[in-house]
């Protein structure tokens, strides 16, 4: 029965970064931001196909903030939308054409609000995987006693990585690893360190994917099965993971900085008072020695 009722829940985070999306529909006229998302939805459905416990949600990441496409806040089906649907004999195919209904709306209405302001073009990647650990942990909480619940997150990336975002990310990772949420990343373009380390980190697969317009293929074969199924299949190479850290002066990746010895602050330059914590660092200055005058020597 345990196995059964095991609820499975698949958090999607999907970079609709505009600017990145816009510029790629300029450069493959063949993968655009619907095509991704209809890759994604292939996903979405399939996970909810698996089986009757598994749940689902979807949260689109773009520079001014994170929305959630599914479950929606305006439309009526929450999580529990198995047991509002009206006809539950039926009630898979029902349950997928509401899933895709509501994401296809969702995605309308806030790709048509999001306006680009100033020189904020960076995905707010580690905000929307604050809110995914958010999600699953709301969701947890409404379990009933006894039942368990397995949860990863997928995040789908295409924009650039952005240090600034290094701490937010540290955060949400071990975090992460802490609940036993697995962190997946299929990432369309430039490779991205910080989603090494979150994979890394905690047990997740990372693939940079060779072609982009076969998106739903990697992600129907690599990611849809989940952590247990995994150990029996030949999946991509792990990545040699890049774990450089980002120094908090200038967010620089660095190999070699110096750490506050109290809080863990990374520096690129050496400063006597740590700038996060304020300690001031006794440090031993080469000692001057000063040329002693020789005494002449009485003889
Ligand atoms: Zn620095
Ligand atoms: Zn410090």
């Amino acid at each position: 029965m345990a196995s059964d009722d095991e609820i499975n829940l698949l958090v999607i985070v999907v970079d609709v970064n505009p600017i990145w999306w816009g510029q790629q529909a300029q450069r493959e006229p063949e993968f655009t931001l619907s095509k991704c998302l209809d890759a994604v939805l292939v996903l979405g459905n399939s996970h909810l196909a698996m089986s009757r416990t598994n749940k689902l949600a979807v949260i689109a990441s773009h520079c001014q903030g994170s929305h959630f496409l599914y479950p929606s806040k305006n439309s009526k089906t929450g999580t529990n939308d198995e047991e509002d649907s009206p006809s539950s004999g039926d009630g898979k195919y029902e349950l997928l054409s509401v899933a895709n209904n509501t994401i296809a709306e969702e995605i309308r209405n806030l790709m048509s609000n999001i306006e680009v302001r100033g020189n904020l073009t960076d995905t707010l990647l580690a905000g929307s995987l604050a809110i995914a650990l958010c999600y699953i942990n709301r969701v947890a909480k409404e379990l009933e006693a006894g039942q368990e619940m397995k949860t990863r997150i997928l995040v789908v990336k295409a924009a650039d990585d952005s240090t600034l975002q290094y701490m937010n990310y540290m955060n949400v990772i071990f975090a992460a690893q802490k609940k036993n949420i697995l962190i997946d990343a299929c990432v369309l373009a430039s490779d991205s360190g910080l989603l090494q380390q979150a994979c890394d980190i905690t047990g997740g697969l990372y693939l940079k994917i060779p072609q982009k317009v076969a998106l739903a293929q990697y992600l129907l074969w690599v990611f849809l099965p989940d952590g247990d199924q995994r150990s029996q299949l030949v999946l991509p190479p792990p990545v040699h993971v890049d774990y450089r850290a980002a120094c908090f002066c200038h967010r620089n990746l660095i190999e070699i900085g110096y750490v506050c010895s109290v809080c863990l602050s990374i520096f690129c330059n050496f400063s006597p008072i740590c700038t996060t914590c304020d300690t001031a660092f006794k440090i031993q200055l080469p000692q001057i020695v000063k040329a002693k005058k020789k005494k002449p020597k009485m003889t």
